[in-house]
């Protein structure tokens, strides 16, 4: 599927509680396309009261529906079941998805949508895989821990890449046995309705896949104030992450995942094979969904001698770069989300370069032949650590190059003094490789690659202010699990 014409998707509205749509609320949300900017549709805003409602019906369900109590392999049937209606729905989700977001709809054919149908099935395999275990007590007694379910999870997620992430939080979650109330991003809240839709169908118990709408000021806080809320696990920036561990402290205390924001580095030495590829791999991670990638490798670090080579390889790529609306065939730079966060990233560079830095390419708006907000690939050099581009998480297509001279001074230039969300070597050097994989501050570490497989087992989450916990891997599995310690006296 390589395009689709927007006017012909229709959208439905509204929260999805219990298993139906509720299109109530005396606010609302203009809802717009990225693409071009047209406000397409609008969603109800979720008060406190509607939050009530949702986490009551999730609460009820969790105790009555028997989603927690049925033989876990049954559970994981019907997380199979949802996983082949969501790959089999990739018609209808595909351009659903590319239409609110900046996911192009052959990405979201090609990847989001079957990532999302292989993710569900990989946590329904979990369901019936870990019970707890038995403590290596004395010969008298027995010990061990059981793992339960916590009950209504709060899971709140971001716009980038809508399905995708919001998956991550409620495959696990499900398979656990818990309930969910997903609040969307108020930007893309429109894929993953159709996904609780999947969820009734596949036999999913109604109101334990819960979605509602509205802003993070009211309806996510009011979420994850919520008493009856048991976990909250949040994807998003690190501004709001910490926003939300404060309200769960005061409110819980309640357990959080925060996967939060990054500001990458990738380390390229000068004897890094095929740096024809390399460049591909640098320039994909940093335009790839037009730079709005959590784990976007932002800083460029290259060892002097090779810098202004693989600069220019890179550029080469960017030129390849086709900006259009997701729907338009051979999209391959995507739209900014929004007029104010391109306007963000446009500010960001002039200042940048206003205290010193060069612009080696871009740094300009795109023409994506729509009214949507489109923004060039850009490099900027002769900058440092304190470089406002440098420090801050931009979000966009930007890229900055700084070079080294030595495996030391490449170390410093990559610890980032607030994210350690993810980092990228390239050497063709295995034990310089593995020195910096132990030496860099961060949740993950490619080496000779850069971004994310299918390789599910593979854990995903951040050092410092990138986050706490993990998504992805038995780890997130076990997060959505308590365990109870139980000791038996088995004397007569
Ligand atoms: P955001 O923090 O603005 O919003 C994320 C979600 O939180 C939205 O649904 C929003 O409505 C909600 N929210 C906002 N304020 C809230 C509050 N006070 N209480 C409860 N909910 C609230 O982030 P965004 O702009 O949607 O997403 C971009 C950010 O997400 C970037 O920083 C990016 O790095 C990060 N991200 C991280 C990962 C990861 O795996 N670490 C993945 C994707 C995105």
């Amino acid at each position: 599927m390589d395009s689709f014409d927007p006017a012909k998707i229709a959208v439905r509205s509204g929260h999805f509680i219990g298993g139906e749509y509720v299109d109530e609320g005396a606010r609302r949300i203009d809802v717009a396309r990225p693409s071009d900017g047209v406000v397409y549709a609008s969603v109800p805003l979720a008060d406190a009261e509607m939050i009530d409602r949702a986490v009551d019906n999730a609460w009820t369900a969790f105790r009555t529906s028997g989603w927690a109590r049925m033989a876990p392999r049954e559970r994981a049937r019907i997380l199979r079941r949802l996983a082949d209606l969501v790959a089999a729905d990739v018609e209808t989700l595909a351009p659903l998805e590319a239409l609110g977001s900046t996911r192009p709809v052959r990405d979201a054919a090609a990847w989001d949508v079957p990532y999302t149908a292989e993710g569900i099935r990989f946590y329904a395999e979990f369901a019936d895989k870990l019970g707890g275990e038995v403590m290596a007590t004395d010969h008298d007694h027995l010990g061990m821990t059981i793992a339960e379910p916590y009950g209504v999870i709060a899971a709140i997620a971001p716009w980038n890449f809508p399905l995708v992430m919001a998956s991550w939080k409620i495959a696990p979650a499900l398979a656990a046995g818990n309930a969910v109330v997903l609040k969307p991003s108020e930007m893309t809240p429109f894929s993953v309705l159709r996904l609780a839709e999947l969820a009734i169908a596949a036999g999913v118990p109604k109101g334990i896949f819960n979605v509602v709408q509205g802003d993070g000021r009211t309806t996510g806080d009011a979420l994850v104030r919520h008493p009856k809320i048991g976990k909250v696990t949040f994807t998003g920036s690190t501004r709001t992450g910490a926003a939300i561990m404060a309200a769960c402290a005061e409110t819980g205390t309640k357990p959080v995942t925060l996967e939060l924001g990054g500001k990458s580095p990738q380390l390229v030495f000068a004897d890094a094979s095929r740096l024809d590829d390399v460049a591909r791999r640098i320039a994909g991670a940093i335009a790839g969904n037009a730079g709005q990638v959590c784990n976007a490798g932002s800083r460029l670090l290259v060892e002097r001698s090779v810098a202004d080579d693989l600069a220019a390889r890179i550029q080469r790529v960017f030129a390849e770069l086709k900006p259009g609306a997701t729907w338009a065939p051979g999209t391959t730079l995507p739209p900014i989300i929004s007029e104010p966060q391109a306007a963000r990233i446009e500010a960001i560079v002039e200042r940048t370069v206003a205290a010193g830095a060069s612009l080696r390419y871009g740094g300009a708006r795109a023409d994506g032949g729509t009214r949507g907000a489109f923004y060039t690939p850009t490099i900027l050099t002769n900058v440092t650590p304190r470089s406002e581009a440098v420090r801050e998480e931009v979000f966009g297509p930007v890229l900055t190059l700084q070079t080294f001279d030595s495996e030391e001074e490449a170390l410093e230039l990559a610890q980032h003094p607030d994210y350690g969300l993810a980092a990228g070597v390239h050497t063709a050097d295995l034990g310089r490789a593995l020195r910096l994989v132990r030496g860099i501050e961060a949740g993950t570490v490619w080496v000779n690659h850069y971004g994310r497989t299918s390789d599910f087992m593979i854990p995903t989450g951040g050092y410092k202010r990138s986050g706490i916990g993990k998504d992805l891997g038995r780890q997130a599995y076990e997060a959505n699990l308590r365990f109870k310690s139980v000791l038996i006296d088995m004397r007569p």
